[in-house]
């Protein structure tokens, strides 16, 4: 009989969020498939398990998962755990449960912190329907691809983010989304947690001044039925700059925005809107 896949959740930053199923199930399995062994064995000596461990990364996944597969159809009982939090979100576990599910292994959660739940339920913004976004592409083209296909989502957004890339980040939601109420939820479980609640414009500005810290959470509120539906194929260049401005821009940043959202140059928006 095959063994069983556990997906085991562990801290985010608080040894004290370890839940005592989580450590019952890896002090009993048989291998630990470990994001990162180095990260992992902290956790484990803290908790006193000497439960064998291998790794189990992005870039071995797939010769990796084989192996595991193999074991796992042995009977072996095998958990995975990522260096934080729960495994499959912006971590790997996804293939290896795809995997699984086509070798009929049975797949457990283990649950327990996940940035985007404690990030969401602290943000003061709508948690009746929202969608995590993960990562934002390092990709220019990408990006833009991205946030473009949700510039008029509805529900609340999730992103991760790290720390050198935030203002970046920041900037380019601001230049497709316009100005929205926006939660940076920042090292969250940890000493310095904090929920800033502010607007993605003031985000902007507060970064000026004191260069983000830390490990991030966005959650954005999601369109309003009026910033939906604005459709700029049918706007000239002024009104689409005018549109922004109404939304709360400086015209400078809305000459930016549009330039950006029609792919031309800035030069080209602002002699377009001081031409009359
Ligand atoms: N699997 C993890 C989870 O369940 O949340 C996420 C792993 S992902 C590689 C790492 C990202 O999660 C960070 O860049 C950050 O955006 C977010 N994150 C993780 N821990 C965090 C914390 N304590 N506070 C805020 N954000 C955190």
């Amino acid at each position: 009989m095959s063994g069983t896949l556990y997906l085991c959740a562990t801290p985010i930053g608080n040894l004290g969020d370890m839940t005592p199923r989580c450590i019952e199930t890896l002090s009993m399995v048989d291998l630990i498939a470990a994001e990162d062994t180095r990260q992992t064995v902290k956790l484990l000596n803290h908790f006193g398990i000497d439960t064998k461990m291998t790794s189990y990364y992005e870039h071995n996944k797939y010769e990796k998962g084989g192996y595991l597969i193999s074991l796992l159809k042995e009977g072996k009982n095998i958990a995975v755990v990522s260096d934080a939090g729960t495994p499959g979100i912006s971590d790997p576990g996804e293939e290896l449960v795809e995997e699984c599910i086509k070798n009929d292994i049975t797949v457990v959660s283990i649950p327990g912190p996940a940035a985007l739940i404690s990030a969401v339920i602290t943000s003061g913004l709508c948690t009746g329907r929202f969608c995590f976004e993960g990562f934002l592409s390092m990709n220019r083209r990408q990006r833009k691809i991205h946030l473009e296909e949700i510039k008029n989502e509805k529900r609340t957004m999730i992103f991760y983010e790290a720390p050198h890339k935030l203002c970046r980040t920041l900037d380019d939601l601001y230049e497709t989304l316009g100005d929205r109420r926006i939660a940076l939820a920042r090292e969250l479980t940890k000493k310095f947690e904090q929920i800033i609640r502010t607007t993605i414009k003031e985000a902007i500005a507060m970064y000026e001044e004191t260069p983000p810290k830390g490990e991030y959470v966005l959650v954005i509120e999601g369109a309003t039925e009026q910033q939906e539906a604005v459709d700029y194929s049918d706007l000239s260049i002024e009104e689409h700059v005018k549109s922004f401005q109404d939304e709360g821009m400086s015209e400078m940043d809305a000459i930016k925005a549009v330039a950006k959202q029609r792919g031309l140059r800035k030069n080209e928006v602002y002699a377009a809107v001081k031409k009359k």
